[in-house]
């Protein structure tokens, strides 16, 4: 990371350091010059604390991950969580003719129809992201004037969809999913998202709100033309 990198995780300043290394063994936690606290308290701090304060959407566990780590796992996640939903999808679509057989089980990973699920979802989360990023480039580039860095909002938007990782429960009890549990994992997701935004920006609630509800109409339109379109690939899979 170059200097200046970091942020100070109460009150968004840049900072050069998290921390000072006197070379007899002693650390010093880095002091914000505006705020005058912590710089980032949270690398002191256990992982699974960071990990709650995240779950509660605290902005200040937000700018430690996006900001302050180097967490590189994106990429990966996504396609963790993407997987998950492709089962979900899948497993739906064959809801009614359950079978316990272990055979069907091994028979069923061949087919098709998983991986146009998982298409499927990979092209909403596309649309969802694209649609975000087509907001901020519009109306943070071109009418504020300001220069959204797309690719940190990008790695953000896809850390913050972890909230996905809770459709395993929904996948191993697979009959207690209901829509008001995948609901309720889907406003988890956008609210995470929502302040992901808001922390990469620095903006208000509702801009980022407006940003992520933008992302969801983008999202359903998307899937909506996949559902009704002629060369519908659900159609095209169901119809087998
Ligand atoms: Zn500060």
């Amino acid at each position: 990371m170059g200097k200046y990198d970091f942020r100070c995780v109460e009150c968004n300043e840049k900072a050069p350091e998290l921390h000072r290394d006197y070379s007899n063994g002693i650390l010093k936690i880095t002091i914000c010059e505006s705020c005058q606290k912590p710089v980032d308290k949270y690398i002191e701090y256990d992982p699974v604390i960071i990990l709650i304060d995240a779950i509660l959407c605290k902005t200040q566990a937000f700018r430690h991950i996006l900001f302050n780590t180097s967490l590189n796992i994106h990429w990966k996640l996504c396609v963790f969580c993407l997987l998950c939903e492709a089962y979900l999808r899948w497993s739906l679509l064959h809801g009614s003719e359950q079978s316990s057989d272990p055979a069907d089980i091994i028979r069923y990973t061949k087919e098709w129809e998983f991986y146009g699920m998982f298409g499927l979802a990979a092209l909403e989360l596309s649309a969802f992201c694209g649609g975000v990023l087509c907001f901020l480039w519009v109306v943070v580039g071109r009418l504020q004037g300001g220069t959204p860095e797309l690719s940190l909002v990008l790695r953000a938007l896809l850390l913050s969809c972890y909230g996905k990782v809770l459709l395993i429960p929904a996948v191993i009890w697979e009959h207690d999913y209901s829509p008001l549990c995948l609901g309720l994992i889907k406003l988890f997701v956008l609210t995470s998202n929502s302040q992901a935004i808001r922390v990469i920006l620095n903006s208000s609630r509702r801009f980022s709100l407006m940003a992520v509800c933008f992302g969801l109409l983008s999202e359903t339109c998307v899937a909506q033309a996949c559902r009704k379109l002629p060369w519908s690939i659900q159609d095209m899979l169901t119809s087998e």
